[in-house]
């Protein structure tokens, strides 16, 4: 039988063979995957949800691969109006954003679009039009290869940041198995803070409008914005953004706000300049080919398709071309958002001095 190839678990379609694939759907199955890794020899696994933030080596990987693909959530009211949410690693986040708002429960609903496996949001606190994971997450279940023990990790232990985790850090260390979310049963969604979707909404910044409304609304802007993932469209192959939102100094926010950059302080009060505006500043527009078979999306160049002929090397290229253009233009460190699987180094670690 042909091995597997990375490119087939990955919404990049690149990426060459794994020498062995291991799919857990059921969670009762757990304990026969961690015996059939120990018995290949290895500490752990490369763990993979849909792979819509990963880039896989053209060479693949040479050990085992563990797809994610369990379903289920489980409800139990826990006070008031507050229910605990118990989702299985696996289970599509949009699914579970679909499920919630039709249960009239809020702090997900900013979520809707976002393609990929719930298990793997805790990894980059997966966030959109100013919600994250973090603002409802209660803990998660997780092995830990390090210890070969299930351990419950209590979200203020998980070290949350902007699109960042202590999982995106340990990396190979933590499978997550379950999320443990703490949702509000409300007609009414939380205040709106994004002007994007204020303006899809056509409601002022703070109105509340119902759980419903708000994941229609995200879905439709998204749409609008090209950040759905069609599997119909020539844009598909992608990762959504590929740089994150970098760090800036107040003087760097002020000079690159007066050249008309938008600049926002994150949850943990750091200054954050828009990475989209720099690479269109470095002159990178939609559509523009950045090396053969890797080009800007058509929506916005912070996003990058692959085309036919592209390969990981090619597309590692291409991420490595616009940090230099934008270190070139601005001063500023782009750090790549994806992680990567068989490649030597972490994308992040190809630019050591920008933070995260
Ligand atoms: C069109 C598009 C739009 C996007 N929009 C957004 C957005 O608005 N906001 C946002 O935050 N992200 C966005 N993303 C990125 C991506 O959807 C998220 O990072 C998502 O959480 C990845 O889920 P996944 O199951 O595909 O993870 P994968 O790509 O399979 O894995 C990503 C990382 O998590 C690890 N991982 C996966 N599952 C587990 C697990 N169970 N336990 C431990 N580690 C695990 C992997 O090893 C890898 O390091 C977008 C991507 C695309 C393609």
């Amino acid at each position: 039988m042909a091995p597997t190839t990375l490119a087939s678990l990955t919404t990049l379609r690149l990426g060459g063979p794994a020498d062995r694939v291991l799919v857990l759907s059921d969670p009762t199955d757990w304990p026969d995957i961690v015996r059939a890794v120990h018995e290949q020899g290895e500490r752990a696994p490369v763990v993979l949800g849909h792979g819509s933030n990963v880039i896989a080596s053209d060479a693949g990987y040479p050990g085992t691969v563990v797809v994610v693909n369990t379903r289920g959530i489980a409800a139990e009211r826990a006070a008031d109006s507050t229910v605990a949410v118990t989702v299985q690693a696996g289970h599509p986040l949009t699914d579970l954003v679909s499920w919630a708002a039709a249960e009239h429960l809020a702090g997900i609903e900013c979520l809707a679009g976002i393609p990929g496996t719930t298990g793997a949001a805790p990894v980059q606190n997966t966030g959109a039009y100013g919600q994250q994971l973090a603002d409802t997450l209660d803990y998660v279940t997780a092995w830990d290869w390090q210890t070969n023990r299930l351990l419950t990790l209590p979200a203020h232990t998980c070290r949350l940041g902007y699109r960042h985790s202590r999982f995106k850090v340990e990396i190979g260390r933590w499978t997550v198995l379950s999320v443990t979310l703490h949702l509000t049963r409300t007609s009414q969604a939380a205040p709106v803070t994004y002007q994007h979707l204020a303006a899809e909404l056509g409601v002022p910044i703070g109105a509340c409008p119902t759980v419903s409304e708000v994941t229609a609304a995200v879905l439709t802007n998204r749409h609008r914005r090209g950040l759905l993932l069609n599997p119909h469209n020539p844009e598909a192959r992608q990762v959504g953004s590929v740089f994150l939102n970098p760090r800036v100094t107040p003087v760097q926010a002020h000079r690159w706000s007066a050249a008309g950059c938008p600049a926002h302080r994150d949850t943990d009060g750091q200054l954050r300049a828009s990475a989209g505006w720099m690479l269109e500043h470095a002159g990178f527009r939609p559509g523009d080919t950045v090396v053969a078979g890797v080009r800007c999306s058509a929506y916005r160049s912070l996003t990058l398709v692959a085309d036919h002929g592209a390969t990981a090397a090619g597309f590692t290229k291409a991420l490595l071309r616009l940090t230099g253009r934008v270190a070139a233009s601005t001063g500023i460190t782009l750090r790549p958002e994806p992680t990567a699987i068989g490649l030597c180094k972490q994308p992040s670690e190809w630019c050591p001095d920008s933070g995260t």
